[in-house]
């Protein structure tokens, strides 16, 4: 969690915490955190879900969405602990897609419930089964876990959902992109049927409104900060240049703006790694993640580039996704997304909580079309420079930009707008765009 003053998010209200009817222990972590003012989305989720009330929140990362459903639930929890019984059933289960988020949400639970005898584990792939299991049969309140993992335990029946009371999917848009619904339905299979119900998406596509309409009961619709109007304080600037010049032009610019914390966007993994070691060659301490990598190789990239060790992060759209890198100055995209929104989520890492960010785009001849498309989104055009010595060929053609086969590549995103559209929006721009544009990662 953030250890520097914290800054007040954007929209931030008058109201204080106090108000919103938390307890004195969960406010004195609030009070530790050094937030003044609850954001809009903690405003309206906090009181809502200490009611008992099922959500449907339009929240992006970095809206404070994770305190808003936390500190509610830390407190429903704690009220109805029974101190005596030996046994801790699950009670509330958080789903999230990624390693990256459990491990985030994780840490939110342990730093508002500091002061609280809630006990939490977090459950995800790519590690060893052990700890879980102990750590689930030692028992807890709350699991945060991503739904392969967690199907492998209940499978093995080391966890037992049958008492959860509290259910939240987490970026739930993503969880579906990455094609987590079957896992999740055969979770809530495992759910008793009379529970409340907790769902943050930052996209509202056909999918998630079923999605919703199946799994809520008269839920309360919290809309917040649209993600099609990314952070008003990130400079967004493009620099054309050749297709074979990127990595030269990217190593120049850190060096001459001395950038120290650049996190790099790449389509495809394979490009990540690349790049982290042509950047490595041309003295800018850089590493790469991405999907297949290691959980603990994430953790180390993640917490290396954290504290300052290494100046640029290369990721690929869904290994970023999340991400929580407090005052990140800098945003790359190496090359453009292949869907208009993910230049939105990329750009989204910096700029937040109200600070001042930079997204830069590096784009080629081939990226003229995908240029467009985020120009349509953002209904803006973006200021394009060029860089001295870094002139692009006048004569360059466009060639196709080759995608590579790899898990998910072949498969289409079920519905890759979304997010323009409020809950109760037309439409009309999801069904704009939404082609059969494909995912590489
Ligand atoms: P989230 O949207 O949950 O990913 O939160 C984004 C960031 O906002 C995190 O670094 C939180 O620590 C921070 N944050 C959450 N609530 C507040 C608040 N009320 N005031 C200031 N910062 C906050």
């Amino acid at each position: 969690m953030r250890a520097s003053p914290a800054r007040p998010l954007p929209g931030a209200s008058s109201l204080n915490f106090e108000s919103l009817g938390l307890k004195a222990a969960l406010l004195r972590a609030v009070r530790e955190q050094r937030y003044d003012t609850p954001t809009p989305v903690q405003l309206e989720a906090i009181p809502a879900i200490l009611g008992g009330e099922d959500i449907l929140a339009a929240a992006q990362t970095g809206t404070g969405k994770t305190a808003g459903f936390t500190l509610p639930i830390l407190q429903r929890l704690t009220a109805t602990l029974s101190p005596r019984s030996r046994f801790r059933p699950v009670r509330a289960l958080i789903l999230v897609p990624t390693r990256e988020l459990a491990l985030q949400v994780s840490e939110s639970v342990r730093t508002y419930g500091a002061h609280v005898p809630i006990r939490s584990t977090t459950i995800y792939g790519g590690v060893g089964m052990s700890p879980q299991l102990n750590a689930l049969g030692a028992g807890c309140d709350i699991v945060v876990a991503t739904p392969g993992r967690l199907l492998d335990h209940l499978g093995r029946k080391s966890i037992d959902l049958s008492q959860v009371e509290i259910l939240v999917l987490d970026e739930a848009d993503r969880m579906l992109d990455m094609g987590f619904i079957h896992d999740i339905k055969r979770v809530l299979a495992h759910l008793p049927p009379q529970r409340q119900n907790l769902l943050f998406s930052a996209t509202f596509s056909d999918a998630i409104r079923a999605l919703a309409d199946r799994l809520l009961n008269r839920p309360r619709l919290i809309e917040v900060a649209r993600r099609n109007s990314p952070a008003e304080k990130v400079e967004q600037i493009v620099y054309r240049v050749d297709r074979g010049r990127k990595t030269d032009l990217l190593a120049e610019l850190i060096h001459r703006g001395n950038w120290k914390q650049v996190l790099v966007f790449t389509r495809t993994k394979h490009g990540a790694s690349k790049l982290a070691q042509k950047l490595e060659r041309a003295r800018v301490t850089a590493t790469a993640i991405h999907g297949n990598k290691s959980q603990a190789a994430r953790t180390r990239a993640l917490s290396s580039f954290k504290q300052g060790k290494v100046r640029v992060l290369v990721a690929t759209d869904i290994a970023s996704r999340g991400l929580d890198i407090d005052g990140l100055p800098h945003v790359v995209n190496f090359e453009l997304p292949h869907v208009a929104e993910d230049y939105v989520h990329r750009i989204g890492r910096t700029g937040r909580a109200g600070a001042s960010g930079e997204a830069v785009s590096l784009v080629c001849v081939d990226e003229t079309r995908l240029l467009r498309e985020i120009e349509k989104l953002l209904t803006r055009r973006l200021p394009a420079r060029e860089l001295a010595g870094f002139e692009p060929d006048p004569k360059a053609r466009p060639q196709p930009i080759v995608q590579r086969t790899g898990r998910g590549a072949s498969r289409a995103r079920p519905n890759p707008m979304g997010y323009a559209s409020p809950i109760h929006g037309s439409g009309s721009r999801r069904r704009r765009s939404a082609g059969n544009v494909r995912r590489v990662d």
